[in-house]
């Protein structure tokens, strides 16, 4: 599909949060168990005034209603459990998304377990997304981002990584549980989810050219 990259800046798997979110191995228990995804392609608004967040469009292949990037937020209920993709409302299609590498590899290595229930869970899935999409909401608090939310999120994403690489991972596979993994761990993914959510932040506070040249002046 072409979009106008004069209006829109177009986020493909080059840009940085979607080769992080494809890169970083922590993400695949976002993916896989909590069902939280990135779209294959992302568009962001350039002139507007708005966060990130705000100006984000997430186009739909199948019948081209460009989404506003909010609906899919946290207010809505739908930033999880799109283990299948996004769901658009309009076509009932299904927006492709990318997926994290590491899943990607425990999915191909499962695949003879749950291959079998794919057709099936797809649409389980699939008949409980209109469900989903009523009452949406697009409003997002100016404060709710500018908050040390991010800080917050950024910390206890890092810690709960560290309870399941260090504690659960090793229980689960039948190691033991080692000193050395446990302390330089704890600081190894605070740093890692402080810098998570620092970068979040960047990201998501970035405003449009409008309000970058309001700015300068
Ligand atoms: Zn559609």
């Amino acid at each position: 599909m072409n979009y106008d990259k004069k209006k829109y800046k177009v986020w493909d798997w080059k840009s940085p949060m979607i080769l992080h979110w494809i890169l970083n191995p922590g993400l695949a228990f976002n993916e896989l168990a909590l069902g939280q995804t990135i779209p294959k392609v992302m568009l962001i608004d350039r002139e507007s005034e708005k966060s990130m967040y705000q100006r984000s469009l997430v186009p739909c292949p199948h019948c081209g209603t460009q989404h506003n990037g909010l609906k899919w937020s946290s207010q809505n209920n739908l930033a999880f459990k799109n283990w299948f993709g996004y769901y658009c409302d309009n076509c009932k299609g299904i927006i492709p998304v990318h997926r994290n590498l590491t899943s990607l590899i425990i999915l191909t290595l499962t695949f003879p377990i749950w291959g079998w229930f794919r057709k099936s869970l797809k649409q389980n899935w699939l008949d409980k997304q209109p469900e989903r999409y009523k009452n949406l909401t697009y409003e997002l608090p100016e404060q709710k981002i500018k908050a040390k939310k991010w800080l917050k999120e950024g910390l206890s994403w890092g810690f709960f990584m560290y309870i399941i690489m260090n504690v659960v991972a090793p229980l689960i596979v039948g190691e033991d549980i080692t000193k050395p993994g446990l302390l330089l761990g704890l600081p190894m993914w605070l740093i890692i989810g402080f810098g998570w959510g620092f970068v979040m932040k960047l990201w998501m506070n970035r405003k449009g050219k409008a309000n970058k040249a309001k700015n300068e002046e």
